[in-house]
């Protein structure tokens, strides 16, 4: 059965003292949570340690940002799947859109980390998803579908979360049309061996428009940026109606 997963990416927002404000005016969110939603934060490396303690016992998960393939090694900047798993994380965001265009991520390097990140027991979400101009060409299900291909080269699809975030609805207010992103969403789904696969959604998701994406038939999450940064708007996120 698909998983419900309503997931925040925090990127390189909030220190620790945020984060536990956060904890403190987030918690109350989760009173009447519906059953069957999984909550996920996906928090800057030194969040993660003190978010795990502060939600130990709530329905919400620990995600990380990134996490490098080897175990250990002379890696200067990267982190392992082991240290993530020492505090806490269960998800990690995978091939971010941001990772792959400022930080020189490709579909190799995605794919290193998607089998690294399974190896060790952590769910990886691989981000994909098309720029304007691949889309204005009519190129963004080719885009798609080759991230796919590269990216799940011998990836175990029992545990795995898709997010499709069309490059150019991230950060920018401009979301995709909700009937458009269940479209290509439905495409990914016809690609994978296991259609019990999450895939959500990414890109200006508000609360304003949650209800609206989430009542789409192939949409099973959203992955949030900036509107995760506040609790209150992302409590209305995850008790989406
Ligand atoms: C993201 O960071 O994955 C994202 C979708 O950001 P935003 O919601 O701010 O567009």
């Amino acid at each position: 059965m698909r998983k419900i997963i309503l997931a925040g990416n925090w990127k390189m927002f909030k220190t620790q003292a945020e984060t536990l404000a956060f904890v403190q005016d987030f918690k109350p969110e989760l009173d009447e949570l519906p059953e069957g939603r999984e909550v996920v934060l996906c928090v800057p490396f030194t969040d993660l340690a003190i978010l795990s303690k502060s939600l130990h016992g709530s329905q919400v998960s620990v995600g990380a940002q990134n996490v490098h393939w080897e175990e250990t090694g002379a890696f200067t900047g990267e982190i392992s799947a082991p240290m993530l798993l020492e505090v806490g994380v269960r998800y990690v965001v995978i091939g971010h859109s941001e990772r792959r265009q400022l930080f020189g991520e490709t579909d190799e390097t995605v794919n290193f980390r998607l089998r690294a990140a399974q190896k060790a027991g952590l769910v990886p979400i691989l981000c994909v998803g098309e720029t304007k101009l691949q889309r204005d060409r009519g190129e963004a299900e080719s885009v798609i579908f080759q991230q796919l291909k590269a990216g799940l080269m011998g990836v175990d699809q029992a545990s795995l979360v898709i997010a499709y975030e069309p490059i150019w609805a991230i950060g920018t207010g401009d979301t995709c049309a909700t009937d458009e992103a269940n479209r290509i969403i439905g495409l990914i789904r016809s690609r994978l061996d296991n259609k019990d696969v999450t895939i959500q959604y990414g890109g200006s998701v508000k609360p304003e428009i949650i209800d609206e994406i989430m009542a789409q038939p192939e949409i099973d999450g959203v992955l949030v940026g900036g509107a995760s940064l506040e609790a209150k708007g992302f409590g209305r996120i995850v008790n989406y109606k």
